[in-house]
């Protein structure tokens, strides 16, 4: 197992928003986290990536449970998040946003740097093409592109995507969906998929989980075993 969350606790201020979470990712495996708007899918993204630590449960990384997390251990440790909104920095150029995910090799000093470069400009050559433009110019669907091409910078071994569908158009989806499929495939890369609506996910996913007010309600057995029509109405909507 890559990553292992075993019943998380996790909320703000007195609240807690997550009752008990556990969910895992095997290597190589794209795993599915959907559920309903405000039924803690982000949160659980924030505890995974190190932004907000857990009041009860652990999360583990090759097997070893990790003490006091934070978004840069994770980083180190080859977790990383596409966080929800596909946010950039505007007022930097498309390359310029690049160079900030190099968390280890960098463009133009090290040779695994550029390498890196390239492989993010072979996956999404639009980058490529505007690179020396203001990521702010940019489609929203190239905008989520960056924020993808920043977070391999930093050689993920875990991608956790939060919602990379949002706001954008079918046909954008459909080539997200399509660049990370040879994410999995030529690279091995494992991911986590947040998303609201299940279609695309399910589709893509070897397995889901879905989340309801901070619980896991259901999840498939197996790769290849999706949830019924039915389980996934009856884990969104209750009854
Ligand atoms: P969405 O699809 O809208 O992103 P979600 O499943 O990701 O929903 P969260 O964003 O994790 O859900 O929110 C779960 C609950 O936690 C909501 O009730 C929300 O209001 C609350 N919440 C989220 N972020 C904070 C915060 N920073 N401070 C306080 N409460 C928060």
């Amino acid at each position: 197992m890559i990553l292992d969350v075993n019943g998380v606790r996790a909320g703000y201020g007195g609240t807690d928003v997550l009752h008990g979470v556990s969910f895992r990712v095997g290597e190589g495996e794209a795993v599915g986290i959907l559920g309903a708007n405000g039924a803690g899918k982000t949160t659980l993204m924030r505890v995974v990536s190190g932004q907000l630590s857990p009041r009860e449960g652990t999360v583990s990384l090759g097997g070893r449970a990790l003490r006091r997390a934070s978004p840069s251990r994770m980083v180190r440790s080859g977790v990383v998040l596409v966080a929800e909104g596909h946010e950039v920095v505007g007022t930097l150029t498309v390359l310029e946003n690049l160079r900030l995910g190099a968390f280890r090799f960098w463009p133009g000093k090290d040779p695994a740097g550029d390498e890196l470069l390239e492989e993010v400009f072979d996956l999404f050559p639009i980058l490529a093409d505007r690179r020396h433009q203001l990521a702010s110019l940019l489609s929203g669907g190239q905008q989520q592109m960056l924020a993808i091409g920043r977070a391999l910078m930093a050689r993920p071994q875990l991608l956790l995507l939060d919602e990379p569908s949002l706001g954008l158009a079918p046909i954008v989806v459909e080539e997200i969906y399509e660049r990370l499929d040879r994410l999995r495939r030529e690279k091995g890369l494992a991911m986590v998929l947040v998303e609201q609506s299940s279609g695309r996910a399910t589709d893509f996913c070897d397995r889901v989980y879905v989340v309801r007010l901070g619980e896991v309600v259901a999840e498939s057995a197996a790769a290849g075993a999706p949830l019924s029509e039915e389980s996934l109405k009856a884990a969104y909507f209750g009854g």
